[in-house]
């Protein structure tokens, strides 16, 4: 016997020798495990002209060889009678192993071994060669079992490539697929695309665990299947995680209603103490060049459109929301080289004091100096910046502006009012908020208190722990906070005695329904009297009329900033307004 290339690759398990004169990779590997050198030497002589063949003196070393991942086996010649662990024990133990499932074993038996021949096919084995070997037969065996068991493989993987492995029904590309060959000989608009998730499903998966969620997705997934079984053509499928997809003949709206409908009563009748609701978002098929996974993003965009809201459940997708993506996708494309190159610009908008009816202070708003949109307003690209993060970057930009122009006035010997700049929700996640604040103040030798910051309420309700311990942190550095947009959302007053702001920024903009003026009225000034007693200052924005300014001056509310008294403006404009002329 040669020594091989395979034997000095295994050679640190005792007792296992190959008999290939050479390792060709073009050949099947086989393991031998048999204890009778004279049976190994002759099966693997017969073997070895067309497989690579490696063997072992039992089982356990078996079981090693194959655990060292050294070797894809395509087939195992397992005798059954051997020292250490026998050939049916080593049947028991590979059956515990998922990934040698597919590698079929031959068992080497005496002629009338019957009752062995039983015991080892219940434990799996695949087929039998008797001994003495007779070589035609066993290589057609050893052919046949590896052919079948690579049909099997393939079977396995197909459906494993088209089918979602948790609920059965077609994973995201098998549905793409199914839904381009559904509706490609059908007329335009006979077909809807209808994506639909859970609204807040994870909290399903905290509350009552994963397990529960995987039940919830497999229930959908039934009552799915049998769904779009009730139309002649239709296919459904799982997306990923609660995001499921089918697509179905379109009559009209109401038979969409009456789908709604039908699937949140299967949705409520589900035996689960939440309250499960579906969104919706559909893409009416009207033009076929459309590819399957673009009416997947369309519907995904009619879906987001409708994000949040408990009382509508769906909504058909229109242009106008792939208008919104190209822009999104534009602004994001073109936001770097626009810090880069100073397109963004600081404008200030002067706060009054409400008694003396002067100027006390500014807020700094970004402008977004387009070269070919002209001037774009915060409105159009901070949210897109909030979803993608870069805010973090613009608003510090703003910051590190906002103290050059301070030092600047500063060093002009000017009294400064306060400057107020926006901290977006997102840097509220910004671990280096503090430190990135002090080195700007410190760098540019600003007093911390003619910096506030303005932290708009919403962020208040979302994460009020953080908030609480941000604005803590930052009080206590010397910043003032004052949060923003106060009224806008739907904080409760409760709020206020829980987190510590200096200053509450009362937004007159959602108090405008002239119907209820009065209602308006009564709600400002007991916000303001609640604040007063609670030693926070207001000041109200979006003031665009006298009689709303005199109104707050009567109900004492200190501050105010709007459009009747000053517009947001660039530097310049604003440098008469920055000093303190009252001192
Ligand atoms: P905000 O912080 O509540 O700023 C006040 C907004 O109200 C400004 O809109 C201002 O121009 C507008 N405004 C002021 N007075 C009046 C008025 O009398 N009537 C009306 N209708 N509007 C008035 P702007 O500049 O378009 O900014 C919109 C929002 O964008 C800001 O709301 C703020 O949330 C955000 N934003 C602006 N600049 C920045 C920034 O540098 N960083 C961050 N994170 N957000 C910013
Ligand atoms: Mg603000
Ligand atoms: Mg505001």
């Amino acid at each position: 016997m040669k020594s091989s290339v395979i034997s000095g690759q295994i050679s640190n398990y005792n007792n296992i020798s190959s008999y290939n004169d050479f390792k060709d990779d073009n050949k099947n590997y086989i393991l031998i495990v048999e204890d009778n050198n004279i049976n190994k030497a002759i099966l693997s002589k017969i073997l070895s002209v067309y497989y690579n063949v490696v063997s072992a003196e039992n089982g356990k070393v078996a079981l090693q060889i194959l655990r060292s991942g050294n070797f894809s086996f395509s087939a195992i010649m397992l005798d059954l009678i051997m020292p250490v662990m026998d050939g049916f024990t080593f049947l028991h133990e590979i059956s515990l192993f998922d990934e040698f499932k597919s590698i079929p074993i031959i068992v080497t038996t005496g002629n009338d071994d019957r009752e062995n021949e039983k015991k080892a096919l219940e434990l799996g084995a695949w087929d039998f060669v008797s001994k003495p070997y007779d070589a035609q037969i066993i290589l057609f065996r050893l052919k046949n079992a590896i052919d079948r068991s690579q049909l099997t493989a393939f079977s396995r993987l197909k459906y494993l490539a088209e089918f979602d492995s948790l609920t059965g029904i077609c994973n995201k590309e098998h549905f793409l697929y199914e839904v381009s060959k559904l509706v490609k000989s059908e007329k335009p608009g006979s077909f809807i695309f209808v994506r639909f998730d859970i609204y807040r499903f994870q909290l399903i998966n905290a509350f009552f665990g994963i397990h529960e969620g995987d039940l919830l997705l497999k229930y959908i997934a039934t009552f799915l299947s049998d769904f779009v079984k009730s139309f002649t053509s239709s296919i459904c499928g799982r997306m990923n995680a609660d995001v499921f997809a089918f697509c179905i003949p379109f009559s009209d709206e109401s038979a969409v209603v009456d789908m709604v409908k039908h699937i949140k009563k299967m949705l409520k009748a589900y035996p689960l103490n939440f309250d499960i609701v579906p969104t919706f978002g559909i893409y009416l098929i009207s033009d076929l060049s459309v590819q399957p996974d673009i009416m997947l993003d369309r519907a995904a965009l009619a879906a987001k459109s409708i994000k949040g809201n408990y009382m509508v459940n769906y909504a058909f997708y229109n242009d106008k929301m792939r208008q919104e993506i190209t822009t999104e996708q534009e602004i994001t494309n073109e936001m770097n080289k626009a810090l880069e190159d100073h397109q963004f610009t600081v404008y200030f908008q002067p706060k009054y004091d409400l008694k003396t009816r002067i100027p006390c202070g500014a807020e700094a708003l970004v402008r977004w100096i387009h070269p070919v949109k002209g001037c774009v307003s915060p409105g159009t690209f901070i949210p897109v910046f909030e979803r993608n993060g870069f805010v973090t970057k613009l608003d510090y930009y703003v910051w590190e502006s906002v103290c050059i122009a301070i030092r600047k006035w500063l060093d002009c010997g000017k009294l400064v009012h306060p400057v107020s700049v926006n901290v977006s929700r997102v840097n509220l996640y910004n671990k280096d908020l503090i430190r990135q604040l002090c080195e700007l103040t410190d760098k540019y030798n600003v007093p911390k208190e003619l910096i506030n910051l303005e932290i708009t309420e919403s962020a208040y309700t979302e994460s009020p722990e953080i908030l609480q311990q941000m604005t803590e942190k930052l009080k206590n550095c010397g910043f003032v906070i004052m949060m923003d947009d106060f009224g806008s959302g739907y904080s409760s007053l409760n709020i206020l005695k829980d987190i510590d702001v200096d200053v509450l920024k009362i937004d007159m903009r959602f108090l405008s329904d002239t119907h209820r003026q009065q209602r308006s009225e009564n709600i400002i000034s007991s916000v303001v009297g609640m604040a007063k007693s609670l030693g926070i200052s207001t000041i109200a924005e979006g003031v665009e009329r006298k009689e709303q300014a005199d109104f707050l001056a009567s109900i004492g509310c200190d501050c105010v900033q709007g459009f009747y008294f000053a517009r947001p403006m660039p530097i310049e404009q604003y440098e008469p307004y920055a000093e303190d002329v009252a001192l």
